[in-house]
């Protein structure tokens, strides 16, 4: 079995994963963080002795500030080509605004009260996008990444299937904060009922794939029993019939 080149991750000060994927003639950058960890991500980068300019593509799983914020700076800097899947382009350009908070559970109740704060997670810098993705497309990054609509969270929500290696780079559609997958917050979630159905669609699409990795938009790797944890989220959203 081929191992899987080197994936870091970085955790932002906004609490998004950043992924550093090492490959031998660039770097790939999957999500880049809050406008904060820009230094962050470089510094980590300089430890593994490679350079921030090398950085040949972004791979955006949505336009939230704890994502995108930092892909400006980098394709400023390196010339990388931006992805992001299409419905989500207008929000990373700045033409066209939605919140990016609700007031619908504790944490979204809670931001939506202090309106300053709200306000601040909605101020994502705008960056040009090179390739406006769709569903199912595969996209010309480390042998193919295969984009997998999961609408919801953001309108353009996309989880990416590294086929090649069996890496599943899940944005927010699932996360694993909780050292278990499951939902985003709802407070941040534009339709959390389709984020629900999103989380089925996105298992359905890796079922019958040998899913080694899985990196979520937050919370630690799951490197284990990947195929099972994806399978158990979905048994939990049907029966909850949000599916
Ligand atoms: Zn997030
Ligand atoms: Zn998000």
């Amino acid at each position: 079995m081929k191992s899987i080149p080197p994936i870091h991750k970085v955790k932002g000060y906004g609490t998004g994963n950043i992924y550093i994927i090492e490959a031998d003639e660039e770097l790939v950058l999957v999500d880049t963080g809050v406008p904060q960890d820009y230094m962050l991500v470089v510094d980590r980068i300089k430890s593994l002795g490679r350079s921030p300019v090398e950085v040949g593509h972004i791979i955006l799983t949505h336009f939230h500030l704890d994502h995108a914020g930092s892909a400006a700076a980098f394709k400023r800097l390196s010339h990388a080509r931006v992805y992001a899947h299409e419905a989500d382009v207008p929000y990373l350009q700045g033409d066209k605004h939605i919140s990016s908070v609700y007031a619908r559970g504790a944490i979204g109740t809670l931001v939506s009260l202090v309106p300053v704060a709200a306000a601040r997670i909605a101020r994502v810098p705008t960056v040009e996008v090179d390739v406006a993705c769709s569903d199912g497309e595969v996209i010309d990054v480390l042998g193919g990444m295969r984009v997998i609509h999961a609408p919801g969270h953001t309108p353009g929500s996309s989880a990416f299937f590294w086929e090649e290696q069996g890496v599943l780079f899940t944005g927010d559609s699932i996360i694993n904060t909780y050292h278990f997958l499951s939902l985003p917050t709802n407070g941040f979630s534009v339709d959390f009922d389709q984020a629900a159905r999103s989380i089925c669609k996105v298992v359905d699409e890796v079922e019958d794939e040998d899913v080694r990795l899985l990196c979520a938009g937050h919370g630690p790797f799951v490197e284990d029993y990947a195929d099972e944890k994806l399978l158990k989220v979905r048994g939990k959203m049907m029966r909850k019939g949000q599916a």
